[in-house]
């Protein structure tokens, strides 16, 4: 096949080695050029620059990409990569309650050369594309297939009607595995935009005629979207179905919005799709009461809400929120950091409760759609830390010795050894309601059980001290 005859079994040999989540980059970038696929490193690099780090300090990126495509029905997703990596994906997405299986197209350095790796992928997608069972088949080049070549733009676009959707995932171009869902959800956006344009399509299941929706980007806790409607229902509007979507019809539904909603700030590949369909997307989300506010108004003008109903949807929620926010005050030092690209919104929700937040770290890139946040936030004495390198966030957490660290695992294990009350902000801060009353009620419950904590550190430190 192209671009992977032009790497010699001895090159291919080189990546396997050098393939890793902890080094080898260049030589990765290097042979991903040679083997044909600088156009396609270039548009990651522009979607999502690189950090202090060069390779992913969390889990496998390509765990995004996987893990929206094992949560849509009538999708099947296929893995191309070293078998090591695909074993670490497939228990990962166990861990996270896939109940879907992953499938899996293996290789050598001989089928890698030979070109037999893309033969073989193409018989799998076909062997998948049962128009009864599937919509879409996906399949996911890791690190080194992608190095390698291997050219999944080749596979036909559809296969008994269904859908062939391939994209390149290496860990070295797409730093988190946030970004990663990014990838595929835009992939996704892309071709059913072009269905939509090119013809009629089949309805989204709970369309309400003559109501008109806003599209929200980015995985809540299920709880949020409700929060969320009920916050915009004054003013004639719904949600639409959730990008990433559920089932492939929500992709018409997402795009057939007013407007688009970047709750989660790193959709760049999707905000795209969004304006290309000609929906404009704002930033930000209803958070707190300021956050709220300005939200409202943000919606208001891009689905050219009349004031009357801005007014009303203004009078409904923020009273509420702010008798919730007096009665739920925090008075604790809390570092705030993370990889789910929430964690601007977390520490804003926790100021306005009361907290000192002096740093709050990300794994994600500033964006246009967290750029309110980051002012927001200055303005409020944190110091925001975009791409965030784990040495970053020890050294906040060290510095700051707040009384609770909401961060990664390996800070939740580096508080705790200090006696620092930790905890991981995937199981326990995106895993509760982030949005009106119910978000602030989740993160007073999560920081007062927490933090209390520390007296009981204290003492285990004492102890244990002197204990080898
Ligand atoms: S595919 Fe994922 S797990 Fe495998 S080397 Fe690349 S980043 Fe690491």
């Amino acid at each position: 096949m192209d671009g992977i005859a032009q790497l010699d079994e001895q090159a291919v040999r080189t990546l396997e080695s050098a393939s890793g989540c902890h080094g080898g980059r260049d030589t990765m970038l290097d042979a991903a050029a040679r083997a044909g696929k600088s156009e396609a490193m270039d548009a990651l690099m522009r979607d999502y620059p690189r950090g202090p780090h060069d390779q992913p300090q969390s889990m496998c990126p390509a765990f995004g990409s996987l893990r929206v495509g094992l949560r849509m029905r009538r999708v099947a997703t296929v893995l191309c990569g070293s078998a090591c990596c695909v074993y670490g994906l497939s228990f990962t997405a166990r861990f996270y309650g896939a109940r879907r299986s992953v499938g899996y197209v293996p290789f050598n350095s001989e089928t890698l050369v030979r070109g037999q790796v893309f033969e073989d992928i193409r018989e799998a997608v076909f062997g998948l594309a049962d128009p009864d069972a599937v919509d879409a088949v996906v399949v996911i080049n890791l690190c080194v297939p992608t190095a390698s070549g291997v050219p999944l733009d080749l596979l036909p676009r559809t296969h008994n009607g269904v859908r062939i959707i391939g994209i390149d995932v290496p860990g070295f171009g797409v730093p988190t595995h946030a970004e990663a869902k990014d990838v595929l959800a835009a992939a996704m956006l892309r071709v059913a935009r072009a269905e939509a344009e090119a013809g009629p399509v089949q309805r989204p299941a709970g369309t309400v005629d003559g109501v008109r929706t806003l599209a929200l980007i980015g995985e809540m806790f299920p709880v949020d979207p409700i929060s969320i409607g009920a916050l915009i229902e004054p003013m004639g509007l719904a949600v639409a179905p959730p990008t990433p979507a559920r089932e492939w019809r929500d992709l018409y539904g997402a795009l057939d919005s007013v407007a688009a909603c970047a709750i989660h700030p790193f959709y760049v590949a999707s905000a795209r799709e969004f304006a290309a369909a000609g929906r404009p997307v704002i930033g930000s989300a209803p958070v707190g009461l300021d956050g709220t506010a300005a939200w409202l108004d943000a919606v208001a003008r891009v689905a050219g809400v009349p004031a009357a109903q801005v007014d009303a949807a203004r009078a409904q929620a923020l009273g509420p929120l702010r008798a919730v926010l007096d009665a739920n005050r925090i008075d604790a030092r809390i570092t705030v950091s993370g990889y789910e690209g929430s964690e601007l919104l977390v520490a804003r929700l926790l100021i306005e409760m009361g907290a000192d937040v002096p740093y709050v770290g990300t794994a994600c890139p500033r964006t246009d759609w967290n750029d309110a946040d980051r002012a927001w936030l200055e303005a409020h004495g944190a110091h925001v830390q975009f791409r965030a390198a784990l040495e970053q966030d020890l050294a906040a957490m060290r510095d700051v010795a707040p009384d609770l660290a909401i961060g990664t695992t390996p800070l939740v294990q580096a508080a705790k050894e200090r006696g620092i009350p930790a905890i991981y902000f995937t199981n326990m801060v995106s895993a509760r309601p982030l949005f009106g009353p119910a978000g602030i009620g989740a993160m007073a419950q999560i920081v007062r059980a927490q933090a209390s904590g520390r007296e009981r550190f204290g003492r285990m430190l004492s102890f244990f001290e002197g204990a080898a």
